[in-house]
């Protein structure tokens, strides 16, 4: 099985991907789901992470429970973004548990989560929009954020970087960054509208990202924009590691919406600072 450049993990049946520069940090816990290892049926087949995507939420919840107990998590310490393609992050702490899961969601649009809560686990849907996780190896601080076209342009990565650095103090050239499983560069054509919007990133260099297709449209490099974006936030190079696994090249393994439709399920990206002995 491609997996980029994830390592491949797996416990019970149930497969979850993760990036081998997080796996190196000995405070954080981080993992990507795939569509295997699940109970759900049809076009949610079958590890759906999604409750409102309109599969049976007694198969979701065994979604979770199946993945937590591979992937080290505490279902009871789960708590949810509530993403409408913006850019607005939140800071989570204890009293957040729960929210998403075991009860309804206090707000309409958080696209990013940061916390330096030990055990609380930041969790963040996907299938096709980028995923950007962050750990700080100094403040041991993490953060999750959804990068769609919207966040992209609107510099997610750039604004979590500096909600880190107003909650945590967190510097730049301390923070260790994942660029998630997504759409890829050969696979993501857009209008002239919204590639305009970012060729209008003139100090990123966007020739680099966007590149006009036989067509009349574009592709986008939603990567590299992301990778631009956080390099031009202050965060190194080396700290960045990019996936490189495209969700609609491996629709058998990763939902994609482009691929799929609306008729699917979704991925989530799980991340939390572990407690002392362990993250549950
Ligand atoms: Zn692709």
């Amino acid at each position: 099985m491609t997996t980029g450049n994830m390592n491949w993990n797996e416990k019970n049946g149930v497969p979850f991907l993760t990036f081998p520069a997080f796996d190196a940090l000995p405070f954080v816990r981080h993992a990507f789901s795939t569509r295997l290892g699940g109970v759900s049926e049809g076009c949610f087949s079958c590890m759906n992470l999604g409750f409102r995507r309109g599969d049976d939420e007694k198969n979701v919840w065994e979604n979770y429970r199946r993945f937590c107990d591979a992937a080290g998590f505490n279902m009871q310490n789960l708590t949810a973004s509530s993403q409408d393609h913006h850019t607005i992050i939140r800071r989570v702490s204890q009293q957040h548990a729960g929210l998403g899961f075991t009860r309804p969601r206090d707000r309409d649009s958080v696209d990013g989560l940061c916390s330096n809560t030990q055990g609380l686990t930041l969790v963040t849907y996907y299938a096709d929009c980028v995923p950007l996780l962050f750990a700080d190896k100094r403040t041991q601080a993490v953060g999750a954020a959804h990068a769609g076209w919207r966040g992209t342009v609107g510099r997610i990565g750039a604004v979590m970087v500096q909600r880190m650095a107003e909650e945590f103090s967190s510097k730049p050239e301390d923070l260790v960054v994942g660029i998630g499983p997504s759409i890829g560069p050969e696979c993501y054509e857009v209008d002239t509208p919204v590639a305009e919007q970012f060729l209008a990133m003139e100090e990123l260099n966007p020739i680099d990202f966007v590149h006009p297709a036989a067509n009349g449209k574009y592709f986008l490099d939603l990567w590299e924009c992301n990778r631009r974006v956080l390099m031009a936030a202050g965060i190194p190079a080396q700290n960045i590691s990019c996936a490189r696994l495209c969700t609609k090249c491996h629709s058998d393994l990763l939902y994609s919406h482009r691929f799929m439709g609306s008729q699917r399920g979704s991925l989530a990206a799980f991340i939390c600072r572990k407690e002392e002995d362990g993250c549950a």
